[in-house]
């Protein structure tokens, strides 16, 4: 008898890509690299060698990631602070793009608020 003979499931399929799933951005402004880092990870595989491509969608800063490992696509919503983090100091993991639409008002103004040297 063969049982799984017509059996057409997931086999040999150990990543399940994400598509399209919109995440909030988890890192700090003054966070180290790694966290950053971690932040921008594929949610799928965890894979911190990630594109990422900033924009304003609808007001929102915004940010559509994949990964190059897996092929996963989603996006972040970023806060100000953290876009702020990404063009000062980007993560060396992480691969960002800006886009020529991003406004500087964007950009919080007090740059000092939130250091604590
Ligand atoms: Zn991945």
């Amino acid at each position: 008898m063969v049982a799984h003979a017509g059996d057409a499931g997931n086999a040999g399929s150990v990543l399940d890509p994400v598509r399209c799933g919109r995440y909030d951005a988890v890192f700090a402004f003054d966070d180290p690299d790694e966290l950053v880092g971690a932040g921008l990870s594929c949610p799928a595989c965890l894979e911190e060698a990630t594109q990422l491509s900033v924009d304003v969608v609808d007001g929102e800063l915004d940010a559509r990631c994949s990964c190059q490992t897996c092929g996963s696509t989603w996006s972040l919503a970023l806060r100000p602070k953290q876009l702020l983090r990404l063009s000062l100091d980007p993560p060396t993991t992480a691969d960002v793009r800006w886009s020529l639409a991003l406004p500087p008002t964007m950009l919080p103004p007090e740059i000092e608020d939130g250091w604590d040297a």
